[in-house]
């Protein structure tokens, strides 16, 4: 079939995201998502959708959901962008705003999908190593070199670990004349949001995903918040690309689950306190467990391999993320799920 395909097909190397197992009645910590369902309001607001207007194409701007989210985070609508999922958002901020023929800088440690993005568009990667305790260094951002942007998740992934505002600001004064992106998937469990900086800082670009802290992952929603210049680009490349990223029902829920911050703030907060129970029982079995702010931990054990580790749990019908990445290799991400489903990893990993 080679010989069908774009010369550029041959050569990309793309994102393998973590295994949706079809088997049921699995313990499944892989992939980031909340434990408890969306808010009740999103899932009444999103089945009052399912009837004849489905006819009718969506709101191409998803104007309601921009006004929802403008709402909570106090901007102005022309300062949010929505997706189909975050990864969506960034793929049109790696096509609109990275694409300068400079490299674009991120941590050796961080979401996998930016070096697939960098292949897809054409950019190149410039990869600027964690510190020692896996936490970025903005003075190795600073110091990174010439750059058509930077981009890091906050809290990282999958390490967990927090960069403070402090520290993200003394990077936009540094770095004026190019895009920072901070990737903000796992903020609501802990960070405090760079959001609060986007009408200081014009280059300065924030995602968020509602597939975690909103529990939307089967829905695909993402959003960014910046300078209203910024998000012209993102327009701009979305109606090149596809006018209609969100369907009725997902529009509808997505604005819905914002509306309901009562829910959000109590189920991300449960989230926090169990993950604060698994970090202890993990430490308790003798692992060293990264500080996290996210909705998982990431740990190794000093005597155990992590391979080993996860292929035993997954005996057990528990399923962890593994990456077979060098610096890392003995780590393994595991997702916070209910309480139940936390006892039953802390017991699992006492037997082995
Ligand atoms: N950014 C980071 C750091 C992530 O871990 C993920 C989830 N894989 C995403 C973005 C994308 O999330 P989604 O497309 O579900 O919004």
């Amino acid at each position: 079939m080679s010989q069908l395909w774009s010369p550029f097909v041959k050569n990309l190397v793309p994102y393998v995201p973590g295994e949706q197992p079809k088997m049921t009645r699995l313990v499944k910590l892989n992939t980031n998502e909340n434990p408890y369902g969306p808010s009740p309001k999103a899932v009444a607001a999103m089945q009052a959708e399912l009837t004849d207007d489905l006819r009718l194409y969506p709101d191409p701007n998803g104007d309601k959901l921009k006004q929802s989210v403008a709402d909570y985070y106090g901007v102005k609508t022309s300062q949010v962008f929505v997706g189909n999922g975050s990864d969506e958002v960034l793929a049109h901020a790696f096509h609109g705003l990275f694409q300068h023929g400079k490299p674009l800088l991120f941590p050796d440690i961080s979401y996998s999908f930016y070096p697939v993005y960098c292949g897809l568009y054409g950019i190149e990667a410039k990869q600027i190593p964690l510190d020692d305790e896996f936490q970025i260094d903005v003075d190795d951002l600073i110091n990174g070199g010439e750059n058509s942007g930077i981009i890091f998740p906050n809290p990282n992934a999958p390490t967990g670990r927090l960069l403070p505002l402090v520290a993200i600001e003394k990077l936009l004064q540094h770095n004026t004349q190019s895009v920072v992106l901070v990737d903000e998937a796992y903020v609501d469990f802990g960070g405090e949001s760079a959001i609060a900086l986007v009408n200081k800082y014009p280059n300065l670009l924030v995602t968020q995903t509602l597939s975690k802290s909103r529990s939307l992952a089967g829905m695909r929603v993402g959003l960014a918040v910046g300078h209203e210049d910024l998000i012209e680009a993102l327009e701009r490349v979305k109606n090149s690309f596809n006018s209609y990223p969100l369907d009725r029902v997902t529009l509808a829920g997505a604005a819905a689950a914002f509306d309901d911050r009562e829910y959000f703030h109590e189920t991300c907060n449960k989230v926090i306190a169990s993950r604060e129970q698994v970090a202890a029982g993990l430490a308790a079995l003798g692992f060293d467990v990264l500080p996290s702010a996210a909705n998982f931990v990431f740990a190794r054990h000093p005597q155990k391999d992590a391979a080993d580790i996860a292929a035993a749990l997954r005996e057990q019908g528990i399923i962890v993320r593994h990456f077979k990445t060098e610096r890392i290799a003995q780590f393994l991400r595991i997702t916070i799920g209910t309480d139940e489903q936390n006892q039953i990893l802390l017991d699992a990993l006492q037997s082995l």
